[in-house]
């Protein structure tokens, strides 16, 4: 086992003790080399559980946030998926896991970080994640509906586009607030109204 490895195993073992029990979360965080996505200057500090900068003043979320996020979402084999905010690209691979890579699409704003996602998701196996650079609050539609949709930096509020674009019984999530965030959670309604449930206070870089 390569040191990398073990780093990851040792760090899923730690989420598994504290903050997370799904046991298909924990694989897809044990299968998802996080080192190979962050900044070469970061690596020795892949598997600490915390945020680190990738670029263009943006930060990939702490690897406990990213497991939360993929339990509430309650991802299954299949869905389709909509991420803003694709950053380095990590996160849409935890979630290509559980879903499988060809339902994954991500949109992101800085066209330099999707380029560069793309080649590392291509790199480490996930090719079939689909990304696009552009602004997220206008979701994906070429591809909707989706089963999910969920960003990785704050709004002020759940953008109108991506809620449309999640089918009814669909789930979305997403940290809400400028200033202080919390992460909600909602579920589209039939009639396409929402209903909400709010999950702890949460710090994410604001949505551009
Ligand atoms: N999931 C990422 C974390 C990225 S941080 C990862 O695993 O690395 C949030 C990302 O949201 C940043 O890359 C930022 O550029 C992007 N972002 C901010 N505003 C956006 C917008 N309007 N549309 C799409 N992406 C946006």
């Amino acid at each position: 086992m390569t040191d990398p490895e073990r780093a990851r195993e040792r760090l899923v073992d730690r989420l598994r003790g504290e903050r997370v029990d799904d046991e298909a979360v924990l694989s897809a965080m044990a299968a998802v080399p996080r080192h190979r996505f962050v900044p070469e200057s970061r690596r020795k500090n892949a598997y600490a559980d915390r945020p680190l900068p990738i670029g263009e003043g943006q930060t990939i979320s702490a690897p406990h946030m990213v497991a939360i996020m993929a339990d509430l979402l309650d991802l299954r084999g299949g869905d389709r998926v909509l991420e803003i905010g694709t950053g380095c690209g990590y996160h849409a691979a935890v979630t290509a896991e559980l879903v499988g890579a060809e339902n994954v699409y991500s949109v992101e704003y800085h066209e330099e970080l999707a380029e560069r996602a793309r080649e590392t998701l291509a790199a480490t196996g996930y090719d079939d994640v689909s990304v696009r650079a552009g602004d997220g609050k206008q979701g994906w539609a070429e591809h909707a509906p989706y089963d999910r949709a969920y960003l990785t930096c704050a709004a002020p509020e759940l953008p109108e586009a991506v809620v449309e674009q999640v089918r009814p019984g669909g789930l979305l999530l997403a940290p809400v607030g400028s200033g202080s965030q919390r992460l909600v959670r909602a579920r589209r309604r039939a009639d396409g109204s929402l209903d909400r449930e709010t999950h702890g206070r949460v710090r994410f870089v604001p949505l551009q």
